[in-house]
């Protein structure tokens, strides 16, 4: 463990992940574009770097926590030279190209890049029952395993490829926008007959639960390019979401996710698959539109 440590980047995922070392003991050396979001962590202790440079001299491990991965460029302008013996652990979210061609660029400077994927809002940040992937060089993963564990829960490391931990995490992201988004959705529907948000949440929780059984019924079949219609057609699930798309349209909601979502499983009918499982789709899917 290094019980030392900075963090740039102090959104609330990084203050929480500044208050979280803090909570451990550790040495929390901060810093951010915007000093005054420092203000509450150097009051528990935390140290306020005057600049990204003195940030990154003042410790080996550090955590970059940012909007995105052109945020670091951005910041360590003029700093470059520090980075030179430093383990940058990049919490910030970004695609897979990004996260290689920084892993890259931190190599030419001679420091070693950590891609993270963290899947919990701030406050699960410090709590062990989160996980979070993590890829690039294995041997600085395990050297500063437990520190990444005191804000990041459970690591899961994918491999040395820098793009993977981004990867993972936008396959994450993939499904929980748009799921997300579905229940906004419902809300929206719900609302347009008096009905509450939290009247239907626990109905959209066991929906969302009961999505397990689909996963772990459908992946094996898929994996082996069975799409056989024996449970479910596709012809069925254009008729319901046929159903879903005109109760939106006479509650007068916005019609355009599950337009989408219509529009979607019509292709796949077109393309034959109307007597297939509406997995299927996937197949439609593996080629752009
Ligand atoms: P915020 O957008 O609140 O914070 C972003 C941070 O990036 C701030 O410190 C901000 O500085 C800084 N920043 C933005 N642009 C620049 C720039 N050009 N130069 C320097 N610094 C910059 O994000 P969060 O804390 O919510 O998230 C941080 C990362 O974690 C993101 O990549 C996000 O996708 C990811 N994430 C977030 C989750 C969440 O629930 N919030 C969950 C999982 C991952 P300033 O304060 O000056 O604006």
């Amino acid at each position: 463990m290094s019980q030392s440590v900075t963090v740039i980047g102090l959104g609330p995922m990084g203050q929480a992940m500044a208050a979280a070392y803090l909570d451990h003991g550790y040495e929390v050396t901060v810093w951010n574009r915007t000093p005054s979001r420092a203000d509450a962590l150097v009051a528990r202790g935390a140290t306020l770097a005057a600049t990204p440079e003195e940030a990154l001299r003042t410790n080996t491990l550090v955590i970059l926590s940012l909007i995105d991965y052109e945020s670091m460029y951005t910041a360590f302008e003029g700093a470059e030279q520090a980075v030179a013996g430093r383990v940058l652990v990049n919490l910030s979210s970004d695609v897979p190209q990004k996260a290689r061609a920084a892993a890259r660029w931190v190599a030419e400077l001679g420091g070693t890049h950590l891609t993270g994927g963290v899947l919990s809002p701030p406050p699960g940040i410090g709590s062990p029952d989160v996980s979070t992937f993590y890829s690039g060089p294995r041997e600085a993963y395990d050297k500063h395993r437990a520190d990444l564990e005191v804000i990041t829960g459970r690591t899961d490391y994918r491999g040395e490829d820098p793009g993977l931990a981004a990867l993972m995490y936008q396959l994450n992201m993939v499904i929980f926008w748009p799921a997300m988004l579905a229940y906004w959705q419902a809300v929206a529907l719900a609302g347009a007959h008096g009905i509450t948000a939290s009247q239907i949440a626990p109905y959209a929780a066991d929906n969302y639960a009961g999505m397990r059984q689909f996963i772990d019924f459908y992946a094996p079949r898929i994996d082996a390019g069975n799409h056989t219609g024996d449970v479910d057609r596709l012809s069925m699930g254009v008729a319901s979401m046929e159903h879903v798309v005109h109760t939106n349209a006479d509650a007068g909601v916005n019609i355009a996710f599950p337009q989408a979502v219509l529009d979607t499983f019509r292709r796949g009918a077109e393309a034959g698959h109307g007597a297939d499982s509406f997995s299927s789709l996937v197949e439609l899917l593996r080629k752009p539109a």
